[in-house]
């Protein structure tokens, strides 16, 4: 057959020895390919995963995975077209392709870009700073991360089959770990085609990425302690893995993501004149009308003060009613398909559920006008409006009705909100629209506890908000309870999620080896040569300068209180500043101190270090009186060559001491320095 989907598996294509189960387009029916995973060896995937990928993986630094992400996104991101094409055959209309298509490879950019900022060019990285462990500081502890020697499993539901596998991927690759795509059957052919490209690109390192179309098999079978399976989809499939043996007994990493009732809030300030109703009423229908509805998500949920209920309806009904449904190929078109007929009786089930305890107020759920198709042979349904007869009746906080349907429940107060937002028994994202800041603290904070997300919408913000469907790559996406307990994304977070925390316990120098960065109380290193005269090449961890005496004079601190305007009494003012507590008399500024300090330990002529960028961690620990002696010790902290670029970062240790060796003020100094003097 010509549409089976392919595999690719252990370097290689792999195509299923039968002829596999068809794939209908939610459209039109009509067979889009056939998927099947008979006689597919999954044990040799997760054998070469770790024999191949591991390896291949561990020889990258974050930085240098990061770079090949770029290069990854960006390509994909031109061939993008042809995606958008295929893309059409899940329902998906323009916009919601957009969501996932550019939503899949802008994540993947995202994450090379903050690893590029926020992780060192390494493949160890350090969490906080060091714990001193004894009274002379020669036992130190460090906890690191280092990326755990296994595969990330990734089974993915169908409404994303392209963010939904990049979006796990993109932090798995940055922590080193690779990854066994299994997209959902349904919509495999969209993820199948973004593979190939990404195979045929030859960017990502052999057997860090292989994919698994079909069905999963005994896959978690061959699983261990070093491996994880990352689950988006349904709470029932989610609870018979969480259930399966290697998940129970080897310890291997476990999230789900699944059900989720998402609420969303119009808050009690709002009256029906103000710009939040609009913006609230907006995103009720955006929601309930964007992928169908298909969004783990959307607002299944709109709580509303019980005297706003009847507008709320009515003004969503308004704009529901200008919602055209139909194939997305055609002009005006607003909302698609669903992923197929079954999906749609899956729908249709939940709504009879829902109706135990409330009733339909907009849309029909035996018709729907379809535009530029037959309405008997794809997957459409009409948006449906519900409102709550009971606040309290379990089905609306229960029965996700995974398709363009949400319901109206009315609410007396802010408390009252709360309290029911949480009888979803945990969400991915709650939503809250008012303009009063007051009512966001008090109302944000009773709904965190159950929620990975909270939005607060207004006026204000209303313009650059993101939305309340729209995970994003720096943000948690998960959520606690029946969302699945698991958590995605959340920027630097998510690649942690696939690494090993260990505790290191040692001496400095044993920390500074292991961390590759340097732990006060390691060797210092003196010579002969400044190092600010040494190129990144030249320079190592240690490299100390050691400046002064300089003593400060009392004609110093009135010279720099009057030269920059910072005459605070402390400075300038004897009589107060004899009074204050913590001086008991003048004393010199801080930025002087540090001013001095830069003055002490400089080499001023022209060299490889190319600018100073910043400090971090400044503290000024004792205060610098009249007369008293400044001495400051540089050493080489952290030597971090940035990727495509002939400079990287130097990180020096700063302390400035006083003639009793007491430290005066600590922090980091960072620079730019060259790789390679220029000739
Ligand atoms: P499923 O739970 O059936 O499938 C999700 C993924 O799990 C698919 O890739 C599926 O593969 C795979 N899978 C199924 N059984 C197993 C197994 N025994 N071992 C390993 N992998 C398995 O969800 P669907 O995608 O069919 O969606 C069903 C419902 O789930 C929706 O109607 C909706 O209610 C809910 N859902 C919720 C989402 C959320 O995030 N809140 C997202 C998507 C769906 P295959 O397709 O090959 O069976």
């Amino acid at each position: 057959m010509t549409n089976l989907l392919q595999s690719f598996t252990e370097g290689r294509w792999f195509t299923a020895a039968d002829e596999g189960t068809p794939l209908a387009s939610a459209v039109d029916g009509h067979e889009v390919a056939r998927i099947s995973a008979t006689g597919l060896d999954r044990a040799g995937m997760v054998e070469y995963a770790r024999t191949v990928g591991v390896p291949a993986l561990a020889a990258l630094t974050f930085h240098e995975r990061a770079a090949l992400l770029k290069q990854l996104g960006m390509t994909l991101m031109a061939g993008k077209e042809e995606f958008y094409e295929v893309s059409r055959h899940t329902g998906a209309t323009t916009r919601d392709s957009a969501v996932d298509i550019d939503g899949g490879f802008g994540t993947i950019l995202s994450y090379s870009s903050k690893a590029r900022r926020e992780l060192p060019n390494d493949t160890v990285y350090l969490d906080g700073p060091t714990e001193q462990l004894g009274k002379k500081g020669t036992f130190l502890g460090q906890h690191i991360y280092t990326s755990r020697r296994g595969v990330a499993v990734q089974i993915n539901a169908f409404n994303f089959p392209v963010w939904g596998f990049l979006e796990k991927l993109a932090p798995a690759f940055i922590a080193g770990v690779p990854s066994i795509v299994k997209p959902a059957s349904q919509t495999a052919y969209l993820t199948e085609l973004v593979f190939r490209r990404i195979i045929e690109s030859g960017i990502l390192p052999e057997g860090s990425v292989q994919l698994l179309c079909g069905s999963a098999g005994d896959l978690l079978d061959h699983l261990d302690g070093q491996d994880s399976v990352a689950f988006t989809g349904s709470a029932e499939t989610a609870a018979r893995l969480r259930a399966h043996p290697q998940v129970v007994t080897s310890g291997l990493h476990f999230t789900a993501e699944a059900d989720s009732l998402n609420a969303s809030i119009l808050g009690t300030d709002v009256t029906i004149e103000a710009p939040e109703f609009d913006l609230y009423v907006k995103q009720l229908v955006t929601e309930m009308t964007v992928k169908a509805g298909q969004k783990c998500t959307a607002i299944r949920r709109a709580f509303v003060p019980e005297p706003l209920v009847d507008d709320v309806i009515a003004a969503a009904s308004a704009r529901l009613s200008t919602i055209t449904v139909g194939d997305p190929a055609s002009d005006g078109v607003r909302m698609g398909a669903l992923a197929s007929i079954e999906q749609r009786d899956e729908v249709l089930k939940s709504l009879r559920g829902l109706t135990k305890s409330a009733s339909i107020v907009f849309g029909d759920p035996d018709h729907v006008d379809v535009v530029g198709a037959d309405a008997t042979k794809g997957a459409f349904l009409s948006p449906i409006l519900l409102r709550a007869d009971d606040k309290t009746a379990p089905e609306p906080h229960d029965i996700e009705a995974f398709g363009p349907v949400s319901t109206v429940i009315g609410y007396r107060d802010a408390a009252d909100a709360v309290e029911l937002a949480a009888r979803g028994k945990g969400s991915l994202v709650a939503s809250l629209v008012t303009k009063d800041a007051e009512l966001a603290g008090e109302v944000v904070r009773g709904l965190a506890p159950y929620h990975g997300r909270v939005l607060v919408l207004n006026n204000e913000d209303a313009r650059e908000s993101t939305g309340h469907g729209s995970p994003l790559p720096v943000l948690v996406h998960g959520g606690p309870g029946r969302a699945g307990g698991g958590e995605e994304l959340g920027g630097i977070r998510g690649v942690l999620h696939h690494m090993q925390r260990t505790a290191v316990q040692g001496t400095p120098n044993v920390l500074t080896s292991v961390g590759r960065r340097w732990v006060t109380g390691a060797d210092r290193v003196q010579g002969d040569v400044h190092p600010f005269r040494k190129n990144l090449a030249e320079l190592v961890l240690g490299d100390t300068i050691v400046g002064g005496p300089r003593q400060v004079t009392r004609a110093d601190i009135d010279h720099f209180a009057e030269f920059t305007g910072d005459t605070f009494y402390a400075h300038t003012d004897p009589e107060a500043a004899a009074a204050n507590p913590l001086f008991g008399g003048i004393v010199a500024h801080g930025y002087l101190v540090v001013s001095l300090a830069a003055g002490l330990f400089v080499d001023p002529a022209p060299g490889p270090v190319l600018a100073n960028f910043g400090v971090d961690g400044l503290r000024f620990l004792t205060p610098v009186k009249a007369d008293d002696s400044l001495t400051v010790t540089l050493t080489a902290k952290q030597i971090t060559p940035r990727q495509s670029a002939d400079y990287g970062e130097v990180r020096w240790d700063a302390v400035v001491t006083n003639q009793n060796d007491d430290p005066v003020a600590t922090y980091d100094v960072l620079t730019l320095v060259a790789k390679a003097e220029e000739d």
